[in-house]
């Protein structure tokens, strides 16, 4: 916890954001008290939205070093709430669940078995369980896809691939560095047959990306390889980095704003968090409750920075459950709510650094 100076300080700072709120969504008085929380007369959604981001902004829930970045949430919350149908003036919505998340609960089609193939990671061709997508294109842990060219099906012609190419096996991999040297291009096309709700999500989700990180999005002009925004009928899902040509990003109409924050982040080259080499040291995997062992592989990639709990590339407790028991828990047995309302500093930082540090991108 910091210290009561600076608390107090962004007290007053919260309460005069509210009051900023008031006047700028035009709150009656009334309603501007139940906004700083003076009237309990009924649970308010809305307030409950701000009294969360004061949690997170005021006492570091989560990881400290990985905070979602400041004033940055009560901002994408009043943005999701509204978007969810929620009014400021008409705050009680009974449709609002903060605990539903698109990605976890989206159906996903029968895959059939699982496949046992190899990957290129940063220390060698590592063992990697997918299903098979569609015809030459496999997806993990339900939303994230390879290609064929990314994966092989036997150890010794990974090996062979990755000795021909060194280290350098993932740098095709990266986003092109901009002419000025130290800001990313990833170009995108949005499928103009997606509803105009996603496409603002999408716009939002860029735009979220954008503002906080040094990649910046172009609307593709003839580039090569790029994004395409699209709605496959299969839930919200990305490849994983760049793959060369044009790489969709699936977004069914339920997905939103959090998991298109999400599947730009595989497409900027991040994994799941809880796929972290040192993750059995900050949550718990209870095998015997899924049947989906392999979405809870180890996967043997660069760890970057701090284990982080409220990462927008974290999974909930319940993915793949075949129960009500939680299947992945925080070492004390507390559950994990998946953050799908904006970015951590650790999620752009661990996007950034794959990029910009030639420790892990000899491009530069
Ligand atoms: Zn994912």
């Amino acid at each position: 916890m910091k210290d009561i100076g600076e608390n107090l300080i962004k007290i007053t700072m919260a309460l005069l954001l509210s009051l900023g709120l008031g006047l700028q969504f035009n709150c009656s008085a009334e309603e501007l008290a139940a906004l700083q929380g003076e009237e309990e007369e009924e649970e308010d959604p809305l307030d409950q939205l701000i009294q969360e981001w004061l949690l997170y902004e005021l006492f570091d829930i989560g990881n400290g070093a990985c905070n979602v970045q400041q004033g940055l949430l009560l901002e994408t919350l009043i943005a999701q709430y509204i978007a969810e149908g929620g009014t400021i003036n008409d705050a009680a919505s009974e449709d609002y669940d903060p605990h539903y998340d698109p990605i976890g609960d989206q159906p996903l089609p029968d895959l059939g078995a699982p496949i046992q193939k190899y990957i290129l990671g940063p220390y060698g061709p590592q063992p990697i369980t997918v299903f098979e997508y569609e015809p030459g294109v496999f997806m993990k842990e339900s939303d994230m896809l390879f290609t064929e060219e990314q994966l092989y099906d036997y150890p010794d012609t990974a090996e062979s691939a990755y000795l021909s190419s060194g280290y350098a096996t993932s740098n095709a991999n990266r986003w092109p560095q901009n002419a000025d040297g130290a800001t990313f291009k990833v170009p995108y096309t949005i499928d103009s047959s997606l509803p105009a709700e996603t496409v603002s999500e999408i716009n939002q989700a860029i735009a979220h990306w954008q503002e906080r990180s040094f990649f910046r999005f172009v609307v593709r002009s003839g580039e090569t390889d790029f994004i395409h925004f699209q709605d496959g009928n299969s839930g919200c899902n990305s490849y994983v980095s760049r793959i060369g040509g044009q790489q969709n990003i699936n977004l069914a109409p339920n997905c939103g704003f959090g998991a298109a924050v999400h599947e730009i982040g595989h497409a900027l080259g991040l994994w799941h968090e809880q796929s972290r080499t040192d993750r059995d040291s900050f949550v718990t995997i209870h095998f015997d409750r899924t049947d989906g062992d392999s979405n809870y592989q180890i996967e043997s990639s660069h760890d970057i920075g701090d284990y982080d709990y409220e990462s927008i590339m974290h999974y909930g407790s319940f993915y793949f459950a075949t129960s009500d028991q939680p299947v992945m828990t925080k070492k004390d047995g507390s559950l994990i709510e998946p953050n799908r309302r904006a970015l951590t500093d650790c999620d752009v930082t661990g996007a950034q650094t794959i990029h910009s540090n030639s420790t892990y991108n000899s491009n530069l």
